[in-house]
């Protein structure tokens, strides 16, 4: 028997103390992060979007869901030990995932092998600036000129055989999904969820923004084009992103909400149940901890 210094008996016992015995395992931490209040009221509510998805998981068994709002965590503990990440912000070059020294941050939580999906304009980030990055990460980006963000009520019809899938039934939403991603090439390894079919007008504009229409868009008529999609990393990472999220009266949808709730619980690796995420939001709920109204000039 080797001589087990006191440190490393210590060491040992905290090791054993966080796994616990088999079967009791410590619940998976999902850290939900919204974005700042950018938009009008109705739109981008990141802040009440997560505080929904955090009560309708609220008794997930498992599950531990941390509440973040208003933009980038100041502490970086809010991650520590984090089973998965959602990111539900305004994107583009003012991403907090790519600000000062977060790209990095991330990258080493997702070689951990830490879940990580991106919804709305959380799915947007220059290429050359976290485009490669999102692609490891979460299989696709939204991409400048090249994907579009028209506001259109896509018809949900068929679903993949996949546990985000579980317990969905044809629905469909308005809502200003963006498509056409940038995503890996040949779609390698990336998973369609959420699948529909733009009409000619959609693709004709216009776009929320720039207003289009791009020949390339108009040109893939016909096309069906993917709106939610999952990845699994070789760290053993999960990642999903969801264009919808810009209007939140869509969270009272049903099968809108279940698809994410599914997510959050795949992306932290976690049984979905087989009819998915069960859950209710009432008309009271949906209209809790909405923004204050942007102030006029
Ligand atoms: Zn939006």
């Amino acid at each position: 028997m080797r001589f087990v210094s006191r440190r490393e008996f210590l060491a040992a016992s905290a090791a054993a103390a966080m796994i616990g015995p088999a079967g009791s395992a410590e619940p998976k931490k999902l850290v939900l992060i919204a974005g700042r209040p950018s938009h009008g009221p109705g739109a981008h509510e990141f802040n009440a979007g997560v505080q929904l998805l955090a009560k309708c998981l609220k008794d997930f068994p498992g599950l531990d869901a941390s509440v973040n709002l208003n933009g980038w965590p100041k502490r970086q503990s809010v991650f520590d030990g984090a089973a998965a990440i959602l990111l539900y912000m305004d994107g583009g070059d003012a991403h907090p995932a790519i600000q000062g020294d977060h790209r990095s941050l991330l990258g080493g939580l997702m070689q951990k092998g830490v879940g990580l999906m991106c919804a709305h304009y959380g799915v947007e980030v220059p290429k050359d600036k976290g485009g490669r990055e999102f692609q490891d990460w979460i299989g696709g980006y939204y991409e400048h000129a090249w994907s579009v963000n028209p506001i259109w009520r896509p018809e949900f019809k068929e679903f993949p055989k996949h546990p985000i899938a579980n317990g969905l039934q044809p629905f469909s939403a308005e809502d200003e999904w963006y498509f056409n991603m940038r995503f890996r090439p040949e779609l390698k390894g990336v998973t369609p969820i959420l699948t529909a079919v733009p009409l000619d007008k959609v693709r004709n504009g216009p776009y929320v923004y720039p207003h289009g229409p791009y020949k390339h868009i108009q040109d893939a008529k016909g096309r069906p084009e993917h709106m939610m999609w999952a990845v699994e990393r070789p760290d053993g990472g999960r990642g999903v992103g969801f264009t919808g999220g810009h209007f939140h009266t869509n969270w009272k949808n049903d099968h809108f909400r279940k698809a994410v709730l599914n997510a959050l619980v795949w992306t932290c690796k976690l049984d979905v149940p087989q009819d998915g995420v069960e859950s209710t939001v009432s008309d009271e709920e949906i209209k809790q901890n909405l923004d204050p109204k942007p102030e006029r000039k």
